[in-house]
């Protein structure tokens, strides 16, 4: 619902404007759009939830992981190449709940 600059009345979608009923101005709805718009400050709250891992350093990195043994979602992790070195590296994951440890492609 859009409101009149110049006199107030309520205004009119056409097309790509807003329309004045009473005296016949116009304004694009873009603008009006964008003043509705609040997902840049709801997306930059939601970064600051997801920096919850403050205690990497002391634990090591973790990622976002279920647990197979407990359903944790979280766990330590460690890049590891093995067998031959044209094989992709492994990483391994240690629950930060349980403590259980498990290889990525053991899925
Ligand atoms: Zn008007
Ligand atoms: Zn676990």
């Amino acid at each position: 619902m859009e409101f009149c600059d110049d006199c107030g009345s309520m205004m009119k979608t056409e097309g790509d404007v807003w329309v004045c009923g009473n005296c016949g101005a116009e304004k694009p709805r873009d603008s009006a759009n964008e003043a509705h718009m609040t997902s840049t400050d709801a997306r930059e709250e939601t970064e600051v939830v997801d920096m919850s891992e403050v205690d990497d350093e002391e634990i090591g990195p973790t990622t976002t992981v279920i647990c197979p043994e407990c359903g944790h979602d979280r766990a330590r992790y460690e890049m590891k190449q093995i067998r031959s070195a044209d094989e992709s590296e492994t990483r391994f994951f240690t629950c930060t709940e349980c403590g259980h440890k498990w290889r990525e492609d053991d899925h």
